[in-house]
């Protein structure tokens, strides 16, 4: 039940068609290759499965929903993004990628600023034969304006790169990354060098995290990169990062509320059902409480992101107005789950169940793409002024 359903800043008929789509496909595809991957205790759908999966997915129309349609792509706008990008996250395996990367990996936005070469080699595979890339900001961390120290040096016509990223999500399967690197101080001092992967000098170890999906930390020594591995232009690294950051803020954002309606949804049906002391849960005030708060949140940050993705859309969305999405996005869902989890009781925790899997990926999701601290940082800068804020 939505009281809501169809209301706020809908991306139109199309899109709700596709919407449906993509729900049938997760329902009759993924949720079932995906319960046996719980049953097993995987952290993942295996790869053998993922492969015919995502030829299924492709014959269906439902290929890489953000990337342009003269690449291969849906081409999907912000706005109708983050409804087809929530429909999508309804399962267990959703992070990072929806459908479990079934529905393939959007190249990043940012390629697009590419040359045309850059854009064949490696925006084209992306698409043409779903091939996974990273992207390297940290150990950046919340400020990489100041703190991003891994540096490219020029050398003869092209340049070589020394340092650590810690926190590179997929360098072990990608088959190339986007890495920041210092070309000079401050801001203007960032820029952007696509890697082939694997590459000599660079070495990757894998760094397990609570959720189900691991990160990574690359190691560069002296990294050897041709003239034509900058990405746009020498400097231009922040605003590529910041362009970057923008979408996979409102992804990440219309990931968690994907979880968490799909666990509200859960915890409304058991309640339903679960009696105790003589009556369903459902009966009692405070399983109500939990679940009404859940669903109010749940609605009021949809609304708020469908409206900020409207403005991104439309080229004019500010960043405290996507860190207002994002923010309020994961605080929410994660709340939600939690709640969820509560009215299932010990079964919530099961590993067997998605439940406690959307616990521990939304619990990332509120440290990645900047933590929920910065976020408000950059709404009291819109709100405040830079200069009082600092
Ligand atoms: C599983 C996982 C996957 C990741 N994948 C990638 C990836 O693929 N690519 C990539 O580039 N990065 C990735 N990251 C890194 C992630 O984006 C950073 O961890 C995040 O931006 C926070 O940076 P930090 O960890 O250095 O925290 P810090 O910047 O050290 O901050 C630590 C804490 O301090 C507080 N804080 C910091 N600054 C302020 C402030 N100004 N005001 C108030 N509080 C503040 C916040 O609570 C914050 O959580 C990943 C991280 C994880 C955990």
């Amino acid at each position: 039940m939505s009281l809501f359903a169809g209301e706020g800043e809908t991306a139109g008929e199309e899109i709700a068609a596709l919407c449906e789509l993509v729900a049938t496909f997760v329902t009759r595809e993924i949720l079932p290759a995906e319960s046996d991957a719980l049953r097993r205790g995987l952290p993942e759908i295996p790869r053998a499965v993922v492969g015919p999966l995502q030829a299924k997915a492709r014959a269906a129309g439902l290929w890489c929903f953000e990337t342009p349609e003269e690449y291969g792509g849906l081409g999907l706008d912000a706005l109708a993004a983050v409804h087809v990008i929530e429909e999508a996250s309804k399962h267990a395996f959703c992070v990072p990628d929806p459908g479990n990367g079934v529905f393939g990996y959007d190249p990043p936005n940012i390629l697009l600023s590419g040359s045309a070469q850059q854009r064949d080699r490696y925006l084209r595979p992306s698409v043409d034969e779903g091939v996974q890339w990273c992207l390297g900001i940290s150990s950046g961390g919340s400020d990489p304006a100041r703190a991003i120290r891994t540096r490219a040096d020029r050398s003869g016509s092209g340049w070589v790169l020394n340092g650590r990223k810690l926190w590179t999500s997929r360098a072990d399967v990608a088959a190339y990354g986007i890495l920041f690197a210092r070309t000079g101080p401050g801001r203007d001092g960032i820029s952007a060098f696509i890697v082939d992967l694997p590459h000599p000098g660079l070495a990757v170890r894998t760094v397990p995290v609570i959720r189900d999906h691991h990160t990574t930390e690359v190691t560069l020594d002296d990294v050897a990169l041709p003239a034509d591995a900058l990405l746009g232009n020498e400097g231009e690294g922040f605003k590529l990062a910041q362009a970057w950051l923008n979408r996979s803020r409102l992804r990440v954002a219309a990931q968690a509320l994907g979880m968490a309606q799909a666990a509200l949804s859960m915890a409304t049906r058991y309640a339903g059902q679960r009696e105790t002391f003589g009556k369903p849960l459902a009966a009692r005030q405070s399983v109500q409480n939990l679940l009404v708060d859940a669903h109010v949140e749940l609605t009021c940050a949809r609304l708020l992101l469908r409206a900020v993705a409207a403005r991104e859309r439309d080229g004019r969305a500010s960043q405290g107005s996507v860190s207002m999405a994002k923010l309020r996005c994961t605080e929410a869902a994660f709340s939600a789950v939690d709640g969820a989890i509560q009215v299932h009781g010990a079964i919530g925790v099961s590993r067997e169940m998605p439940l406690e899997h959307w616990f521990r990926a939304l619990r990332v999701a509120r440290i990645i793409e900047g933590p929920s601290e910065i976020h408000r940082f950059a709404i009291a800068r819109e709100l405040l002024g830079a200069s009082a804020v600092g």
